[in-house]
């Protein structure tokens, strides 16, 4: 049994890491987001209440989100563990997320925190810059991601460009957010005994054989 909720700050790696052990483990990747779309195809009451809420902007109920990702976990493909993404994104869904995993009989198993501090997220975010052709991503803050030479794309020479959002102030409004709503959740799954810090400042593959040795650990 896998079940796997990895915690961390934007720009620490998550969705990368998060891939890396759906691919090597063959457990189904779990994202609200997904399962809302997926249900807003459905020519159904749920689903015509669904897709009319996500096209209007607005937020979908608390309890149909909670109803929706219980029904999803009990799926079969959820049988030998998942990873959950995106949820819960603050002390009041943690504590329902609890509550449903216990009523389908399910452990929380492994909560893993990439942990990564503030300067060095800012360095990753104000270093990244994108290729306009390719969309290769490079970082000039990091010599191991640095493009060869600066300002253009090593792979087709495209020029490199810097997103808007990827600028100091961006990243301190969303790090504060992160702060105010993923501390207590932290918390919470540090007093329950199943929380596991990796170190989110080592390279890619080095954070991957971390949460790796913290999964195959918790099976012995
Ligand atoms: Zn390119």
């Amino acid at each position: 049994m896998k079940n796997i909720m990895l915690i961390a700050p934007p720009a620490a790696g998550k969705g990368t890491q998060a891939e890396m052990v759906v691919k090597k483990y063959g457990i189904p990747h779990i994202s609200v987001g997904d399962i809302l779309r997926e249900i807003s195809k459905e020519d159904s009451e749920l689903g015509n209440y669904v897709l009319e809420t996500m096209t209007s902007g607005k937020l979908v109920k608390d309890e149909i989100t909670y109803q929706l990702i219980e029904n999803r976990l009990q799926q079969e493909d959820c049988k030998n563990g998942f990873i959950i993404d995106g949820f819960p994104r603050n002390i009041e869904q943690a504590l329902k997320y609890d509550e449903i995993l216990q009523k389908i009989n399910q452990p929380i198993g492994n909560v893993i925190l990439i942990d990564v501090d503030p300067k060095t997220l800012e360095k990753r975010i104000t270093g990244r810059r994108i290729c306009e052709d390719c969309h290769a991503i490079f970082n000039i803050n990091d010599k191991n991601q640095a493009p060869q030479v600066e300002s253009f794309c090593d792979y087709c020479g495209g020029h490199l460009y810097q997103r808007s959002d990827d600028n100091i102030e961006a990243f301190q409004n969303r790090y504060q957010t992160y702060l105010e709503k993923t501390a207590p959740i932290i918390k919470h799954y540090e007093d329950m005994g199943v929380l596991v810090s990796v170190d989110g400042t080592q390279s890619m593959e080095e954070v991957f054989q971390d949460i790796v040795h913290i999964i195959q650990g918790s099976e012995k």
